[in-house]
């Protein structure tokens, strides 16, 4: 039998991904001890979920760095302060006051902290799933994908990447020199995507790397034992046609449900938690959220804002975790090596 786990801490961290990681860095930082707890069995949230290789433009001086090498940066960047993570298991309940709250996971892991950080992303994020007879099996097997996590997999595979946004044009452009071919599939005639994206695709095209199926929608999948075999598609008029393929990657975009965090008695508003700019601070003193999930006048979605949400959120919580003690804002130079710093 598995036993479950069990912390006492100062700072509780709902989410993995980037933002919350650096948030951890800070914690160790103002030598708070803190918790990461992921309902992914991995760190690194969108950025190692959904693209792991594609190219990040706007990190400061990173002038391009993939999701991944961004995430494995940041790891290496909390490895010399040991931060114990609670990973596969989404946190369920969050009950009690500032100062003295607890939180359990589906698990049944449990962690006491002073405060909390939401740094939960777009909530209990999951793909939009294709209403497909038998999709499980495929999905068990590998056969069906809603991200990738190495192109390499796709190597001399007949790929159907559907979907008409960005994910899934972004994604075909990639594979198509790695994958033996690759159809492109949408609901409609145009595809929705940056001009420079577009002249890809028909350059693409052109030199028969992309095959685009339009306008034509899933229809079924045809295998054995979640081995794919060919997907029938059908067209507005009931044309079907049948594709031989090895995979299908559909890109229907992520559902964005807060979960069970719209459950704790926390202000939200539409899939987002509205917080304090200043402190980052929720309607529920003591808990705050960043990144992502956080809302406020002014608020970007972009990693580098979240890094600073993360600062302030840790600066704030440090008055509750140590209610005695006067914080002296210093700078990392001041404060010397980390882990050192302990
Ligand atoms: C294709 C794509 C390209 C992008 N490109 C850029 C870019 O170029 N520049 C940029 O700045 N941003 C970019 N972004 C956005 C960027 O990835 C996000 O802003 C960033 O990931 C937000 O980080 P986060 O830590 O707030 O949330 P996330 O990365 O979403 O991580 C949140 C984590 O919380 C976990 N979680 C949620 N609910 C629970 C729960 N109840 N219990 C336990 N765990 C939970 C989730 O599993 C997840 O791992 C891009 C996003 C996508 C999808």
């Amino acid at each position: 039998m598995i036993q479950s786990l069990s912390y006492d801490t100062d700072v509780a961290i709902i989410g993995a991904g980037p933002t919350a990681l650096f948030a951890a860095f800070e914690c160790r930082m103002l030598r708070l001890d803190c918790v990461l707890m992921d309902v992914l069995d991995c760190v690194g949230g969108q950025c190692t979920t959904l693209y792991p290789e594609k190219p990040i433009y706007d990190i400061p001086a990173h002038p391009s760095i993939t999701g991944s090498a961004l995430i494995e940066a940041l790891e290496a960047q909390l490895a010399p302060f040991s931060v114990p993570r609670i990973l596969g298991s989404r946190v369920t309940a969050l009950e009690g006051i500032r100062g003295d709250f607890t939180l359990t996971n589906e698990r049944g892991d449990q962690v006491k902290a002073k405060t909390v950080i939401i740094a939960a992303g777009a909530g209990a994020f999951g793909p939009n799933r294709p209403p497909l007879e038998g999709l499980e099996a495929y999905e068990k097997e590998g056969t069906v994908h809603y991200f990738v996590r190495k192109k390499s997999d796709f190597a001399g595979k007949h790929l159907l990447v559907a979907g008409g946004g960005d994910s899934a044009l972004d994604w075909a452009l990639l594979l198509a020199d790695t994958a033996e071919h690759v159809y492109l599939l949408h609901r409609r005639d145009r595809f929705r995507g940056a001009p420079e994206t577009l002249a890809q695709i028909e350059e693409k095209v052109r030199e028969g790397k992309i095959e685009k199926v339009v306008p034509y929608q899933l229809h079924a999948l045809n295998g054995a034992n979640g081995k794919l075999d060919s997907v029938d598609v059908i067209s507005l008029d009931d044309t079907v046609r049948k594709l031989k393929v090895d995979h299908l990657l559909a890109f229907y975009g992520l559902s964005t449900d807060l979960g069970p965090i719209a459950t704790w008695g926390i202000q939200t508003h539409r899939s987002s938690i509205p917080v304090n700019p200043a402190t980052l601070e929720t309607s529920a003193p003591g808990i705050f959220a960043i990144g992502d999930i956080a809302t406020y006048p002014g608020k970007l979605k972009l990693i580098l804002q979240g890094f600073s949400e993360g600062a302030m959120a840790v600066h704030a919580a440090y008055t509750i975790a140590r209610p005695e003690t006067a914080l002296r804002f210093e700078h990392s130079t001041s404060r010397g090596q980390p882990g050192e710093t302990l």
